[in-house]
């Protein structure tokens, strides 16, 4: 190499890159490829303004998405046991869990939080995949049984928002566990009689896809979903064959009867709202059936 290359060439290109826009301001749509302004995006629920391609929403906006006026309360979840088998591949499973703690915010990779949606009152648990993947460990599966627990004392419909590339490995058996816990978990739900409602987010994988993302009593997916026990690459290297199109996403599922609808990020919320109703016998008129203390527009109370 010589020194234009190795010298000059890295100067220039440090000039320009000077003049970029910071990268926090514009996101690159990863299906489109068209830059989104960061506040359109965030205003969009991470829907691409472009395309309708839909982005992976962190954990907090999928709750303000789906609560009333964003107003809702975090489940406390009981603190489990961090890394007891001691587990390091190239990085320490601890150090890991630092990372993901202070990229998220979040102690695990679920959250649960109860409130009101569309009036009715609902829990509703998020993956994150954000956190390791939202993979499924004990710290997930807690959130998961204690969110239930809530939703079974307070009797009203359980919704989980499942995105995950299956279960925490650096758990092993104990994460494999998890997946038999909340599935007991939803048992207890229908022996009460309590609506479960799952929504399927890309991607949605592995143990997770095997137990509690598949026994909803209605399964809502967003669209072009991955969904899926394995990956379509490792199936497509195991079977040798080439795998049709749109296999494992949701619109395919929903052709072949995994799925009940696909439904567009912007509509979730009503859609999850009526089914709520639907299924607890409650009456219509959301709107004027609930309303928060502080609600500043209410002008219309004529006796
Ligand atoms: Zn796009």
């Amino acid at each position: 190499m010589n020194w234009i290359n190795s010298v000059v060439r890295p100067k220039i290109q440090n000039v320009f890159k000077k003049r970029d826009t910071p990268d926090n301001l514009w996101r690159k749509c990863g299906s489109c490829g068209e830059m989104v302004f960061h506040r359109d995006l965030v205003a969009a629920f991470n829907v691409c303004p472009n395309c309708d391609h839909h982005i992976k929403l962190p954990s907090d906006e999928r709750l303000k998405l789906l609560f009333d006026r964003g107003e809702y309360e975090t489940i406390s979840v009981p603190s489990v046991p961090s890394d007891p088998l001691k587990f390091r591949d190239q990085k320490k499973y601890t150090d890991r869990l630092k990372d993901a703690r202070s990229k998220t915010g979040k102690e695990d990779a679920v959250t649960g939080a109860v409130g009101r949606l569309d009036g009715s009152e609902v829990v509703v648990a998020v993956q994150d995949f954000a956190f390791m993947g939202g993979s499924l460990g004990m710290g997930a599966g807690e959130a998961i049984v204690k969110s239930i627990e809530v939703a079974l004392d307070k009797k009203c419909a359980f919704i989980m928002v499942a995105a995950s590339g299956g279960a925490r490995m650096q758990e092993g058996i104990l994460s494999l566990m998890q997946m038999s816990r909340v599935t007991v978990g939803v048992q207890r739900l229908r022996d009460a009689g309590l609506p479960f409602l799952v929504v399927l987010t890309d991607p949605t994988t592995g143990g997770v896809m095997a137990s509690y993302a598949m026994l909803g009593d209605v399964h809502i997916a967003e669209p072009k979903a991955l969904l899926g026990f394995s990956g379509p690459r490792v199936i497509e290297q195991t079977i040798r064959e080439k795998l049709p199109e749109g296999f494992q996403r949701a619109e395919y599922l929903l052709e072949h009867g995994m799925v009940d609808m696909v439904v567009h990020r912007h509509k979730l919320k009503e859609t999850l709202g009526r089914l709520v109703r639907l299924m607890m016998h409650q009456p219509k008129a959301p709107q004027s059936d609930y309303q928060l203390p502080a609600a500043p527009t209410a002008p219309q109370a004529a006796g």
